[in-house]
């Protein structure tokens, strides 16, 4: 008998990246709105940006939690992220430093349930005190 053989069965496999929900923003962003892109994964610009070249990252596939991703989407969107700091910082010598993650569930502050990553660029200055970034999603625990 063959050994080290992988008995999973991977077809299939290709047409769940293909999975999208009807009436699910995120998954029907227009063309145009999309910066940088590559096979699983888009970024574009947030419609409410908390500062100037807020992005976010966006699996093309079509799922809630940030867990539910599979490890190809994870490089996809890693490798996506340093191309659109990249870009950002080249064309804005301004930004000094980027808070980057997730609102992963309701009570977490999702409010739009495809998952997706924040890429907010930082500058010197634009808070007081920006010690503890994201530990401020909880009011008054952001400084430690
Ligand atoms: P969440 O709170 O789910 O982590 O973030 C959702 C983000 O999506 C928010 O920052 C919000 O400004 C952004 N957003 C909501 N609707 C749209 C939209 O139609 N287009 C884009 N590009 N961003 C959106
Ligand atoms: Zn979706």
């Amino acid at each position: 008998m063959k050994r080290d053989r992988d008995t999973t069965d991977f077809r299939g496999m290709a047409s769940r990246y293909r999975e999208r929900a009807d009436g699910c923003i995120f998954c029907n962003i227009d063309a145009t709105r999309i910066v940088a892109e590559n096979e699983l994964t888009v970024a574009t610009r947030d419609a409410h940006p908390v500062t100037e070249g807020h992005t976010l990252l966006i699996p093309r596939r079509h799922v809630v939690g940030a867990n539910d991703l599979f490890q190809p989407e994870l490089n996809a969107m890693w490798a996506l992220s340093a191309k659109v700091r990249t870009a950002l910082s080249a064309s804005d010598p301004t930004i000094a430093a980027f808070n980057f993650g997730a609102n992963d569930g309701l009570a977490a502050g999702q409010t739009v349930m495809h998952a997706h990553f924040h890429i907010i660029p930082r500058r010197s200055g634009d808070t007081e005190n920006p010690h503890g970034g994201v530990r401020g999603v909880i009011p008054g625990r952001q400084s430690y």
